[in-house]
């Protein structure tokens, strides 16, 4: 009982009180998000915030999930304003901790309001690059928040809502409670919720369905910089369909209530793929869907991300199972948080058809190539390009043989190709990589929760499909 009770205490402490809070009206934060300026990137946001007389600290979200690093994009938080009933409120930063504003709340007031501006030229779900551009956006809502300095991120709910330029339109998981024009206002959640749940949204919109019958529902939320980027091919909507399928087969499970792939295709925003519970928030060039080269070179990425929702969201490395956005994140596992989903994001890729078999080898065997000439293996362990990957990812090409770069992506890859072969070695070809990630991402499915694991559950729980020193 001793070993079971912690972690059935975490597992609850984890999972979405917001919705509790929600159905008892318990203080809610109103985010209310002005993305009118998107255009010139920049988001507007209202926040009212229940508070209590006397010191109040908020804090601005700094280790952002999915980023693993500090990238809270702090430096363009401006237009700072607090106010209590009306009248303006002295606040100071705090003068260790950048990410803290300190503030007096006078008596008898019980809610104070912030409004800010963030500029978004240079943080797009905390990659390089612009947020937004004429025709479209990314708001990742951490951007535009602040918090109780302490809080756990699961235990604040926010009423949160936006306001899009003219005849925009939107996609996110979030639930849409109310929408009047332009403004949409949505189910209040908790901070965490709404941190995973990104927001895009552009003058060229369309949704695909996949697999309607599939229960869940699965769709493909796209934004362009012209309606020609969004004509993705009857090919590629019926390998995204198979992905659906392969994953269901591949976990036989799924902890979504729906799951919505957000794909930006534009030339004037950042790149990137990140990860949430009930979508992905992917952003790659103009012409991925219409040009055969760049759709090759893209063709992992929905698969990558969309594995995380189970490796990464669901089962996560205790250390990344951070309280709140203030609390340091700690990378040691990222081998197994990005090196197991790098691996089975290409082979679905491959049995999806994004990819063809041979294409599948061949992009292992740049990998593998890529890992003979890294100079820098000599010194430096695969393990400590995880743990440090808060001062890695952002380093550019020069010296990347010698320094390494974020390898436990790419050796990660090697890492489970050896996994896997072992384990059908071992058991003559009756079991593989599937049995392992039906027994350690699978079980029940049902709502977003996250089961932490450590180094040991991992050895743990591949010795149960064949064990091996
Ligand atoms: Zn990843």
């Amino acid at each position: 009982m001793g070993k079971l009770l912690p972690s059935l205490l975490l597992l609850f402490v984890l999972c979405d009180p917001g919705l509790f809070a929600a159905a008892t009206g318990a203080s809610v934060i109103h985010a209310d998000v002005d993305a009118t300026d998107a255009p010139r990137n920049i988001f507007h946001a209202r926040l009212t915030i229940p508070a209590d007389q006397g010191a109040f600290t908020l804090v601005y979200p700094k280790w952002i999930p999915g980023n693993h690093r500090p990238s809270g994009p702090i430096a363009n938080l401006t237009g700072l304003r607090f106010e209590a009933a009306g009248k303006p409120l002295a606040w100071q930063r705090d003068p260790v901790d950048m990410y803290a504003f300190h503030i007096n709340v006078p008596v008898g007031v019980n809610e104070i309001t912030a409004s800010l501006d963030e500029i978004t030229t240079s943080d797009s779900a905390g990659a390089t690059g612009a947020a937004a551009s004429t025709q479209l956006l990314d708001l990742n809502w951490n951007q535009v928040v602040l918090y109780p300095q302490g809080a756990r991120s699961n235990a604040v709910q926010v009423a949160a809502s936006v306001t899009l330029p003219q005849g925009w339109k939107f996609g996110t998981a979030l639930r849409v409670a109310h929408q009047d024009g332009q403004r949409a206002e949505f189910d209040a959640v908790s901070l965490t919720t709404l941190v995973d749940s990104p927001l895009i949204a552009g003058s060229h919109f369309r949704q695909v369905p996949l697999a309607p019958a599939n229960d869940p529902k699965h769709v493909i939320d796209m934004v362009g910089e012209s309606d020609a980027s969004l004509a993705i091919s009857q090919q590629d909507i019926t390998a995204y369909q198979n992905l659906v399928a392969e994953t269901g087969v591949l976990f036989d499970a799924r902890h979504y209530r729906h799951y919505d792939f957000l794909l930006t295709l534009s030339d004037q925003v950042g790149h990137h793929g990140v990860e949430h519970h009930e979508s992905s928030d992917n952003s790659v060039g103009e012409r991925t869907l219409i040009n055969p080269g760049l759709h090759l070179l893209e063709a992992g990425l929905l698969p990558h991300e969309f594995v995380h929702s189970w490796n990464g969201k669901y089962r996560r490395p205790a250390g990344l199972a951070t309280p709140n956005y203030q609390e340091p994140m700690i990378g040691e596992l990222l081998w197994v948080y990005e090196g197991l989903t790098d691996y089975l994001g290409n082979i679905l890729t491959a049995r999806s058809g994004l990819w063809s078999p041979e294409q599948y080898r061949e992009a292992l065997a740049l990998t593998a190539a890529a890992m003979d000439h890294t100079a820098g293996r000599a010194w430096r362990p695969l393990e400590d390009t995880a743990r440090s990957v808060q001062i890695l990812r952002l380093m550019g090409p020069e010296w990347e043989s010698w320094r390494r770069s974020l390898d436990y992506y790419s050796e990660g890859d090697l890492i489970w190709l050896e996994v896997d072969t072992r384990i059908r070695q071992l058991t003559h070809n009756t079991r593989s990589l599937d049995d392992f990630c039906r027994a350690f991402h699978g079980g029940q499915s049902g709502l977003p929760q996250v089961v932490t694991y450590t180094f040991d559950d991992v050895v743990k729980a591949l010795n149960a499909v064949a064990p091996f020193d």
